[in-house]
């Protein structure tokens, strides 16, 4: 299917699909590790890369292709490597496209387990970070030295929401010789597709809203087949390869990630505007509401503000604002406690001592993540009854 032709609606149920002889209608699932050959010369030359096909399932896997096909089509991507994992796809990304020594500026306020993974882990092997802040671009341009290899940032930005400029930061980053890789995670291309505003390199998170429904986890690195080409490379001797399962759940997923999308959307600008108005809220982050910085921005790189929202509770008398948050965490009925996000089911967390408690308190104040911050990945229950189950802001 040639997918210049179709709407990416349309991309997402159709695109990338394979069917066998056997007239399936859905995907198949190709639950095999190996795969047979004719003879020792077809063997001789699919080990060789002279035929195409497949050999073994850390390689490639037919269910495994569909998937990387049809993201790859929606994000507009020459190619896609599906990984085990969200953290796996950074850690290809990075593996693909950097050696010892070099350089990378990633935006302060991207996941915590990723700075976990650059600070903590790459940097035993020679890799220098500095993290400046999303929104500044002069910081950015200022920490680029001669070894500086990639940018990374992660927009909106986890859990303030905040909105980094594509395009501006992918300029800064060319200019410096530098590949910018975005972290489309919060979005997904259903409301966000950064190679077209100039990224090199998207990383997903699949486990979030492609899957849709808090099943499965996995990842994806998308690009140009030149700057995939060494991170396909790492992926298959390092055998951080997606299940054939996981990727057959993700499949079905990203048929309805545009409707789920709008939908998650279309709640969570509710729920934030209703959360605006609470006496006992102090302050609501949300793209889609006017009153968020990077308002503007965000409509012009973004179709909606996504599903996202958090917002700082104010303490009563003699309550801290952790116990604030805590409170009103703990009187939810319906909603899920738990740190995930892009489920059906809305969950809610408290970053400080969740997400971002590895992360000190001061850089926690710097990122503005307050003690009274709650995070509530907005799902697609009625918007009525999550206003409801958050009842004790309204006492
Ligand atoms: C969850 C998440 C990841 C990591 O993905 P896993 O599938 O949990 O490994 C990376 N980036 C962002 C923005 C995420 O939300």
């Amino acid at each position: 299917m040639t997918t210049n032709q179709y709407h990416p609606e349309t991309l997402s149920v159709r695109a990338g699909n394979e069917m066998t002889d056997f007239g399936e209608n859905s995907e198949a699932l190709f639950l095999n590790s190996s795969f047979r050959f004719n003879s020792a010369a077809q063997a001789a030359a699919r080990f060789g890369g002279t035929e195409p096909g497949n050999i073994y399932s850390r390689f490639t896997n037919p269910t495994v292709t569909m998937f990387q096909n049809k993201l790859a089509a929606l994000e507009g991507a020459e190619q896609c490597v599906a990984t085990s994992s969200g953290m796996s796809a950074i850690l290809a990304c990075v593996m693909g496209l950097c050696s010892a020594g070099d350089h990378i500026v990633a935006s302060r306020s991207i996941f915590g387990t990723s700075v976990q993974l650059f600070s903590n882990i790459m940097a035993r092997w020679g890799l220098q970070v500095t993290y400046v802040a999303l929104t500044n671009p002069a910081e950015w341009q200022a920490a680029v030295t001669p070894k500086t290899k990639l940018f990374f940032a992660e927009t909106p930005s986890n859990p303030m929401t905040e909105v980094g400029d594509i395009r501006v930061l992918a300029d800064i980053a060319h200019q410096a010789g530098a590949y910018l890789v975005v972290d489309n995670c919060f979005c997904t291309p259903a409301v966000q597709r950064p190679l077209e505003l100039g990224a090199d390199v998207i990383i997903h998170s699949a486990t979030k809203y492609i899957d849709g429904q808090g099943r499965c986890l996995g990842g994806a690195v998308l690009g140009s087949k030149k700057l995939m080409e060494p991170v396909y490379g790492f992926l298959r001797t390092a055998g951080v390869t997606m299940s054939a399962f996981n990727a057959w759940v993700f499949l079905k997923g990203l048929e309805t990630l545009f409707i789920r999308m709008e939908a998650h959307a279309k709640n969570a600008l509710v729920l934030a505007t209703w959360l605006e108005a609470q006496p006992q809220v102090a302050r609501v982050f949300y793209p889609g509401l006017k009153s968020h910085p990077q308002h503007a921005l965000a409509m012009q790189q973004q179709s909606n503000g996504g599903g996202i929202v958090s917002f700082e509770v104010k303490p009563k008398a003699g309550q801290t604002a952790q116990e604030a948050a805590w409170a009103l965490i703990d009187a939810t009925k319906l909603i899920s406690i738990t740190a995930n996000l892009g489920d059906a089911k809305s969950t809610i967390t408290h970053p400080a001592t969740t997400t971002h408690s590895r992360v000190s308190a001061e850089a926690r104040a710097a990122a503005g993540i307050q003690d009274g911050l709650v995070r509530i990945a907005v799902g697609l229950e009625h918007v009525e009854d999550l206003k409801a189950d958050l009842f004790l802001l309204t006492q």
